[in-house]
């Protein structure tokens, strides 16, 4: 039997990857591959849940409660909010509804996966801008490689996997640069977690610029716990909205990830006493690879990034032999997701014995950074 597809298929389609399940974690191991929050939902989320059990009924198709919500909070219209089965529907939704065949979609890379796929099953050609040496956007490289055909921009920040942020004065003189009816979206699935005080903040950015050009995404996955439930937003324009909402998949968004989502929103001052935890065991992480001899980018996600290059695979075999799993990107580096305060020692151990094995003048050593 051959493994070829038994019908004709897009070829571009074709060509992705099939999707492959990652590792599991074994019992008294740390899942610390996919950003998700280490802290067990609140009481409160779980009932709220459960009183929405009505499950023979569809949901409501828009989530006008979450909407109405979310745009008290930011003080924008419900109209100006946008919900989604987690904020990769919402940004599949944009890119499907801005760019088609012939367009092209820019973002720095390396980048959230989901990009390149979400690019290519919209038919659209991605330009993809390298990160700066230090990790970050090189924003004006980005706003250079915009053109004719350019539809979308997709700035990712804090960016994963690389955990560095975007300034408010970077992305202001960024908006400049870029045609007003170029489609900017900001993806900022770890807003929440963000500490630094010059970091670009979507909502402000909406309230402060007139840019009707930029809409934010924002998501229930990370910092409030909710990834399982699969439901996240946008901010901005109502007829960019409208756009997203013509290409969305109806009655993704169920009913108990909506009361989840208002239920965390009530709990918010609990969630980001917890959101505090992580990011200051965050800080300590990042100050505990650099104090072992890592050089790594400042983190403002719910993670860290070890640019371990060419060493990628061996190293993160060497965190899974001892319990931990971590997101390798073969060849650039490895991503470790800020979890249970009891995986830190470990990571820091095993991260501290592989750093002795890179090379001199390996860009992965503290050198630069100790200089
Ligand atoms: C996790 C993540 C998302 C959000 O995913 P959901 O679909 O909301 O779970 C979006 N963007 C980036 C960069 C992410 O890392």
């Amino acid at each position: 039997m051959t493994d070829d597809i038994p019908v004709r298929i897009r070829p571009e389609i074709a060509a992705l990857p099939p999707y492959r399940q990652g590792k599991p974690a074994g019992d008294d191991g740390f899942k610390l591959s996919s950003n998700e929050n280490p802290f067990d939902p609140l009481p409160g989320v779980i009932e709220a849940m459960s009183d929405a059990a009505d499950v023979n009924r569809y949901p409501d198709a828009s989530a006008r409660r979450l909407r109405e919500r979310l745009a008290a909070r930011f003080g924008v219209d419900a109209d100006e909010v946008h919900i989604g089965a987690g904020s990769v529907s919402v940004l599949a939704q944009l890119i499907l509804a801005a760019a088609g065949p012939g367009d092209e979609v820019v973002y720095a890379w390396r980048s959230f996966e989901a990009y390149p796929t979400l690019v290519r099953v919209a038919g659209a050609t991605a330009v993809e801008v390298p990160l700066t040496a230090d990790f970050r956007h090189d924003l004006p490289a980005m706003a250079a490689s915009v053109g004719e055909r350019t539809r979308v921009v997709i700035v990712c920040s804090p960016n994963n996997p690389t955990g560095t942020v975007v300034t408010h004065d970077e992305f202001a003189a960024f908006l400049d640069a870029v045609p007003s009816d170029v489609l900017v979206i900001l993806d900022e699935a770890y807003a929440e977690f963000v500490t630094a005080p010059d970091a670009v903040d979507g909502m402000r950015v909406l309230g402060l610029l007139d840019r009707p050009n930029v809409v934010a995404l924002r998501t229930f996955s990370k910092a409030f716990g909710l990834a399982g439930l699969r439901i996240g937003y946008a901010v901005g324009h109502r007829r960019v909205l409208d756009a997203a909402r013509s290409t969305a998949i109806p009655l993704a968004v169920t009913g108990q990830a909506e009361s989840a989502a208002l239920a965390s929103l009530r709990a918010e001052s609990e969630l980001l006493e917890r959101v505090r935890v992580i990011s200051a065991r965050r800080d300590r992480l990042v100050a505990g690879l650099r104090d072992g001899g890592w050089n790594v980018p400042d983190a403002q996600g719910n993670f860290v990034w070890l640019p371990a290059g060419e060493h990628t695979a061996a190293f993160a075999e060497a965190f899974e032999e001892e319990g931990l799993i971590v997101r390798p990107f073969v060849g650039d580096g490895i991503r470790i997701s800020v979890g249970e305060e009891e995986s830190v020692e470990k990571v820091l151990r095993i991260a501290a014995s592989v750093v002795q094995t890179l090379p001199e003048g390996h860009s992965g050593r503290g050198l630069a950074w100790r200089a």
